[in-house]
């Protein structure tokens, strides 16, 4: 098997008393699609900034595709960051007075290939070949989240990291956003996405959940566990509405 592409080791981030990462310890393969998941203030957003090298750990080690990122210094970090990532916001952070197209081109600016072209290939790669000449604010919310991932994929990152992608969009643009990132994995991305929403999150190949900066559980999800609970209550439930008695060993308990 090849190396994964992200390695963590011990990965902390203290706010002086306050831990927002507290010894995390991942891998993530090449091609796959991790989802993160946990409550409000868990860690997410913190763990996205080191695998994104916005922000550098108080203690332990990051890789990623052989690189260990927790020891560059800033313009390490940056060249990084034009080299191997996408980032994709909830908010949309597009300029509101240029055109899509534009946007996209701003972005290679930063990676030093401005390049009409490529940035109209990345505007077809996400289906808005047709609306490259429109601003955001004539571009619907799932149209401008398609331009902000067109926006991180036209450096060919090798890891794709987007913080609640669909978070603020309607379940048409969800859907849309999504089969996108689908298409991406299928193409070999490795895809990282925070996300509250478990029907998001289940679309992932693995997910973890995050607890107060410590990883929680690495393959079921709380809400998954709810969720399986549920289809007890529910099979008790037909069993009365049947008027017969389930025996409990006839019960089929989730396995968790
Ligand atoms: P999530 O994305 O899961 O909502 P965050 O990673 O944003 O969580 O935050 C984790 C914890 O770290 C929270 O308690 C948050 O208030 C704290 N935190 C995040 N960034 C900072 C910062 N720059 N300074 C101080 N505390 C921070």
């Amino acid at each position: 098997m090849s190396e994964p592409l992200v390695r963590l080791e011990g990965v902390a981030r203290h706010y002086s008393t306050l831990k927002a990462l507290d010894g995390v310890d991942l891998t993530i393969e090449r091609g796959e699609w991790l989802s993160v998941m946990g409550p409000s203030g868990s860690g997410k957003s913190t763990l996205m900034h080191l695998l994104g090298a916005l922000d550098t750990p108080t203690a332990g080690r990051v890789w990623v595709d052989g690189l260990e990122v927790s020891a560059l210094n800033e313009t390490g970090r940056a060249k990084f960051r034009r080299e191997k990532v996408g980032i994709v916001f909830q908010q949309f952070h597009l300029l509101p007075y240029l055109t899509a197209l534009e946007n996209v081109m701003v972005a290679q600016h930063y990676h030093s290939v401005a390049d009409a072209p490529e940035a109209r290939a990345a505007l077809d790669r996400v289906g808005l070949g047709d609306r490259a000449h429109h601003l955001p604010s004539q571009l619907s919310g799932g149209e401008q989240q398609r331009v902000c991932v067109a926006r991180a994929l036209v450096n060919q990152p090798r890891l794709l990291l987007a913080d609640e992608p669909t978070g603020n969009l309607d379940e048409d643009n969800e859907a849309k956003v999504l089969t996108l990132f689908e298409e991406l994995q299928a193409e070999g991305h490795t895809l990282v996405t925070v996300t509250h929403a478990l029907r998001v999150g289940l679309l992932a190949d693995r997910r973890i959940e995050l607890s107060h900066g410590r990883l929680t559980d690495l393959t079921v999800p709380s809400q998954e566990i709810d969720r399986r609970y549920d289809e007890v209550l529910i099979q008790l439930w037909i069993a009365d509405e049947r008027r017969t008695r389930l025996a409990p060993e006839r019960v089929q308990l989730p396995d968790v």
